[in-house]
């Protein structure tokens, strides 16, 4: 069986840093480091890529819990912070360039004497409002950024990149043994690792699941985070003029975030649930942001992940397997059904491809949960951007949305997990982080850990 020193399951957000880290910090011509990913060229940097840099004095007061779910208990505001600073250089490094060499990332800094007034407004109609400077690469961007990362690590940190290959089962001990599909013959084959980053995203729950399940690791559920996206005129959503991404928590545990001033509604890569993203260059005329709620399941019986999955598939079955669309006029008014294609008739018109969803009613059990918050939200809501705007009865809702995969494995504060030494979980797919900065400040301090148990070795 082949044998390396530290495999990586996910060359995404997290997984690839800790690549990139790991290549800085140690000397990849002595010790081998594969990284496995099932696609070509994947991770959360594909899409939009807005890089949410919590402000520090926010941090500081610990009033920004949706700054990578960072591990308070055992990391201070200003350490977390730095680890930020370092995935946003990261960004910049391998960033397509303008000729002057400055990376192409748009900067939408908060600005502080607008935001005091937009905060006064929303603490006024009962709600609370958490800035953060933005740096979005964009599509485009962030499809570049990917290509540069992965042909650096490929061609000078001396990592082995084995992308289209699918992990599909790990076990655990003093070696790590992971199993996987080689690409090219369709072989399953074999790698010993000594040390081991599980940070296979969202796409990959089910691995997570198997290798909790086998080795009786322990992990708990975070509450389920499920929703719509709202998608409106631009004009309609003026706030973005004052934050680019304007993460306002409202009543019923419903909070606004991943707005996309010009942005797009698409399908995620799983064809169950939709999402948004924005080009840099290249804007339509709507905006588009997630309302999602937080809640545990209503089912005894039912954990928390099993209720997302429900939540999914109740409004899949209404959409015949395609995602579903109401006028939020309809779904205010609870009017039921409408199949016929609205899309012609309705001001705001949709940005989702129209393969991708039917028009029908989100009002459906047990979406019912989620959906007498998020109607109440969208009043509030209103409120707070000014009259018939985000009520505009032509509005659109998409769903379902949903965020986090829930299953939280417990590790320490290196993201070493409790009992399995060498073995590290990190980012979405394991319940460690929520968006692209906490994956890659958690890869880092993945890399870092891991870089103590080897012999520091210089480069030669
Ligand atoms: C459309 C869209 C837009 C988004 N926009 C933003 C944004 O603007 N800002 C933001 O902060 N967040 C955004 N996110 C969320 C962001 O993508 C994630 O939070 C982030 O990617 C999490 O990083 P990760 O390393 O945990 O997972 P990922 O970046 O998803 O990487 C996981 C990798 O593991 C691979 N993998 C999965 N299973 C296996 C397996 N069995 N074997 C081998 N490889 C496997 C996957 O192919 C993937 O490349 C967006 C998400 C989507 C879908």
């Amino acid at each position: 069986m082949e044998d390396v020193d530290i495999a990586i399951i996910g060359a995404g957000c997290c997984g690839a840093t800790t690549a990139y880290r790991l290549s800085e910090l140690i000397d990849s011509n002595s010790l081998k480091v594969v990284v496995f990913d099932a696609s070509k060229k994947s991770g959360g940097w594909m899409n939009d890529a807005k890089f949410n840099m919590p402000l520090e004095s926010q941090l500081n007061a610990g009033i920004a819990p949706e700054i990578g779910l960072y591990q308070k208990e055992s990391i201070s505001p200003q350490q977390w912070f730095e680890h930020m600073q370092y995935a946003l250089d990261l960004l910049g490094k391998f960033a397509p360039k303008y000729e002057s060499g400055d990376p192409k990332i748009q900067y939408h800094p908060a600005n502080p004497d607008s935001v005091s007034k937009l905060e006064s407004i929303v603490r006024k109609h009962g709600a609370r409002l958490t800035e953060a400077d933005i740096y979005h690469l964009g599509n485009e961007g962030g499809r570049a950024f990917t290509i540069n990362l992965y042909k650096h690590l490929k061609e000078t940190a001396g990592i082995d990149m084995r992308t289209k290959t699918r992990v599909k089962k790990i076990d655990l001990g003093d070696k790590k043994i992971i199993t996987y599909v080689d690409p090219d013959s369709g072989l399953i084959k074999q790698v010993r690792s000594r040390h081991l980053v599980l940070a296979p995203g969202r796409d990959g729950v089910d691995l997570v699941h198997q290798v909790v399940a086998d080795h009786n690791i322990k992990a708990n559920y975070h509450p389920a985070q499920l929703g719509y996206r709202l998608e409106t005129k631009k004009e309609l959503y003026p706030v973005t003029d004052i934050l680019y991404d304007p993460k306002i928590y409202l009543e019923g545990n419903v909070r606004t975030f991943c707005t996309n001033p010009g942005g797009f509604v698409q399908r995620e890569k799983n064809a169950r649930t939709c999402n948004g993203s924005a080009n840099r260059d290249y804007k339509s005329e709507n905006t588009n942001v997630a309302l999602i709620v937080s809640m545990n399941s209503p089912y005894k019986q039912m954990n928390n992940h099993d209720f997302g999955t429900e939540f999914i598939n109740a409004i899949l079955k209404v959409g015949q397997g395609r995602l579903v669309a109401q006028r939020v006029g309809d779904f205010m008014d609870m009017a039921g059904y409408e199949y016929e294609d609205k899309s012609e008739n309705i001001s705001v018109r949709p940005t989702m491809n129209s393969r991708h969803f039917v028009w029908g009613d989100l009002w459906t059990d047990p979406s019912v949960f989620v959906a007498k918050r998020i109607a109440n939200a969208l009043i509030q809501l209103n409120g707070i951007v000014g009259e018939q705007t985000v009520l505009n009865p032509d509005n659109i809702l998409y769903g379902p949305e949903i965020k986090n995969c829930l299953l939280h494995v417990g590790t320490d504060r290196n993201y070493q997990v409790m009992g399995q030494p060498g073995f590290y979980c990190g980012g979405d797919g394991v319940g460690t982080s929520r968006g692209i900065n906490g994956a890659m400040a958690i890869g880092k301090i993945i890399a870092d850990s891991i870089s103590y148990s080897f012999m520091k070795m210089p480069k030669p």
